[in-house]
Formats: structure tokens, sequence, C-alpha cells
């Protein structure tokens, strides 16, 4: 593994610098947050600055990259802050991804060149009211409709960015009787289909991305919105999630460090009993703590980049980074908002969004428990 970076990465990595300085400044995510404002009106920009090709082999629009590089970005957009980092996951980890793995060559066709454009965002729905961490028990089901197709009847919850998605990955049991990952399958249902609706969830954090409770009352969708094969949805949503915990993994692995980056200016510019805080031995430790666990994220990510991009096996390491990243996170923000302390509390800070924000990725996208189980089952127990 070679850590250097190529030219063409720091090339890329000055066009998401370029793009976060135009779109997204500081100021800007603030403002966004505070008014709860997705990001969906940026994805055009994305798509124009090349952003979404990174994902896509040359035959379908990519410009020859791989996840080493879908990694780079989706840690320097976290860097950057949440706002954008969130979409591109979407779209690259959810979107991109699923349709390659899984996806008809006509699927294919209608959806990578609209998402590579930034046309086409894609939300999945897969939790419902009594399946959290227990994907397996969703009790949604699909069946065959009169004139041939499907219907689906049921209720999810919590799914990301549903009303601003154009298409939902949405797992139902298309076998009746079937029980646990058996029978079910991916179905692509537009949020517009008559019978969907749905109602957004207040919450604490993570206000770019809304999250909505979403009914199925008998929604009709045609015969080609099976995407892969029929009963075995469950198999290809865990490689859907894999794919998008690398990126989660990444984008907190950058959040993270703007974290520490933060902590450490505040550090160096604060004076109490005339010197700079970071002169105590308490607040240095911290500082030195905090960044020892961000390059241990940073290494498992890159780590588990390359073998993405080489085509290995990484279940356990995608399960892995996310909890490393994720807690990660957690750790540094909780750290940055004691050396902050009245600076950080304060609602215009980063620091206490980042922290607010940072709650959410140890239980979404695979409960960190459920993840420590999977790796233990990797190991052989
Ligand atoms: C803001 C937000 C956005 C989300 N976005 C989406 C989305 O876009 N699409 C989507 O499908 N879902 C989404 N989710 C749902 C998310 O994936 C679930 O919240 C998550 O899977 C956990 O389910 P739960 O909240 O029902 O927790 P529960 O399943 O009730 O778990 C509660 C606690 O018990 C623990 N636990 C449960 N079973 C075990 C076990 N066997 N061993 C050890 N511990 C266990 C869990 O780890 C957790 O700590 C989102 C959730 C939130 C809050």
């Amino acid at each position: 593994m070679d850590f250097a970076l190529s030219e063409t990465q720091r090339a890329l990595l000055d066009t998401v610098d370029r793009f976060c300085a135009h779109h997204l400044p500081p100021g800007e995510v603030r403002r966004r947050d505070a008014a709860h404002l997705p990001p969906y009106d940026l994805l055009p920009a994305m798509g124009e600055a090349g952003l979404f090709r990174l994902a896509l082999p040359e035959e379908w629009g990519g410009i020859g990259a791989d996840w080493r590089d879908v990694c780079l970005v989706q840690e320097r957009l976290g860097w950057h802050g949440y706002t954008a980092a969130s979409i591109f996951n979407r779209v690259v980890g959810f979107g991109a991804a699923s349709l390659l793995a899984y996806g008809s060559d006509a699927q294919r066709a209608a959806m990578l060149p609209r998402l590579a454009e930034g046309r086409l965002l894609i939300a999945l729905a897969l939790t419902e009211p009594e399946a959290g961490t227990d994907a397996g028990a969703i009790a949604t089901r699909a069946v065959p409709a009169p004139g041939g197709g499907w219907r689906i009847t049921g209720r999810k919850c919590w799914i990301s960015d549903a009303r601003g998605a154009d298409v939902l990955l949405v797992a139902a049991r298309t076998r009746a009787g079937s029980k646990g990952a058996e029978g079910i399958s991916v179905l692509l249902v537009p949020p517009g289909t008559p019978g969907v609706a749905m109602t957004e969830l207040p919450k604490v954090d993570n206000h770019c991305m809304p999250s909505f409770d979403i009914g199925f009352d008998a929604v009709e969708v045609p015969a080609d919105a099976l995407m892969g094969e029929e009963g075995r949805g469950f198999r290809h949503l865990m490689s859907t999630l894999s794919a998008s915990r690398a990126s989660l993994a990444a984008t907190t692995t950058g959040c993270a460090q703007a974290a520490v980056d933060a902590a450490l200016a505040h550090a160096k510019a604060r004076v109490q009993f005339g010197r700079p805080i970071g002169a105590n031995q308490a607040i240095r430790h911290r500082l030195a703590d905090m960044q020892m666990r961000v390059d241990q994220a940073r290494l498992v990510v890159r780590h588990l980049a390359w073998l993405i991009a080489t085509g290995q096996g990484c279940r356990r390491e995608a399960a892995q980074a996310k909890v490393i990243a994720t807690e990660c996170l957690q750790y540094v923000t909780h750290h940055g908002m004691q050396i902050l302390a009245s600076a950080g509390y304060a609602a215009e800070s980063d620091m206490q969004r980042w922290w607010r924000d940072a709650r959410l990725y140890t239980f979404g996208e695979g409960t960190n428990e459920i993840l420590r189980d999977l790796i233990a089952r990797e190991l052989g127990l």
C-alpha cells in the first residue's frame, strides 16, 4: 500500500476544497444547519465538479478512479462539514454502489448517467418500527399486483432524505410466510407514487438530512421495479450498507480531524492564568489522544479503501472502520467540547454541531453493537 497521494488525488482534493469554499463556506454550513436546509440544490454542482463519476467504472461515465479516491473525497467533504458529505455518501454509497452491485443493465442505463450528473438521489428505506437492529424482522410486504408488478403495504421509519429523493430503495417481503433474511426483495419506488405518505420526524441533530416516517398503502410499482434477485434483497442491502459504511467511516474521520484542528487552534489562542490553555498538560494530553484516535481511524479507512479498490472481501474491515471512526468522532467532539468549554457550547460554534451530529453515527447504518457481533462472527466466534 502506498500512502502518498498521486497528482490526480491532490487535484481531486483541490476540487473539493474549491467546491466547498464556493458553495459551503463555514458560515453557509452553519446557516443551513440552523435553517434545517438539505443540500439537494448542490447536487448538480457536485455532479459538474465530477465528484459522482469517481465511483463509476469507465463504461458508465466514470473517470478511472476507485474507492481510494472516493474515500479521500468523502473524508475531505467530512472535514468541510457533514452537509455535502452526507449527500455524497447517499449518491455514491447507497446509489452507485447498489446499482453497480445488483441493478439490471436497464436500471443502470436509466439511472447511472443521471446519478453522475447529480440529477438523481436515492434513499434507502429498510428500517421499520419493529425492525431496527434486527433488520431481518421487516414486515412490509409486496404481493403480485393484478395487472403485473408489485403492490406494497407497510411502514418504514427514520428514512433519511426520503422526500428529496427521486427513488426509494424499499426492502419488502415478497415471499409470503418467509422469515428473517430470506424472502426479502428490493423495490424501486418513486416517492410520488400514489399510496406513499410521508411525515417528517423532528430530531436532535443532522438537521440538513431530514428523516421520514413512510406509509405504503397498496402502492403499485411495475415488475421492472424489482432490483436484484427476488427474495435475495437482504443480501443485496447488506452489500449496499457495506459500501456506505466505508463512506461513513471516511466522513467521520474527516469531521473528527476538523474537530481536532478547531480544538488545537483554540488551545493555542485561549489564554487563562497568563498562558495559553494548551500549555496545561490536561489539555495537551487530551489533544495528543484526540489526534492519535483520528490517525488510527484514517489508517483503517485507507486500508478499507484499498481492499475495496482491489476487489478483496472486506465485510469485517468495513464494520471495523465504521465502529472505529464513529467512536473516534464521538471521542474527539466530547473532548473538543471540554477544551472549548463555553466557546464550544455557543450556538454558533462548529464544535457543538459536530458533537450533536456525531451522536447518530454509532447506531445509524448498523449499530456498533451489531457490527461488533459481525466482527466476532468473522473471527469465527
Ligand atoms: C437520524 C436517523 C437517520 C436514519 N436513516 C435511515 C435511513 O436512511 N434508512 C434506514 O433504513 N434507516 C435509517 N435509520 C434507522 C437506523 O438505521 C436505526 O435507528 C438503527 O438500525 C437502530 O435501530 P433502532 O433505532 O430501532 O434501535 P434498536 O434496534 O431498538 O436498538 C436499541 C439498542 O439495542 C441494541 N441492540 C439491539 N439488538 C442487539 C443485540 N442483538 N445485541 C446487542 N445489542 C443489541 C442496539 O445496538 C441499540 O443500542 C436512521 C435513524 C436515525 C435516527
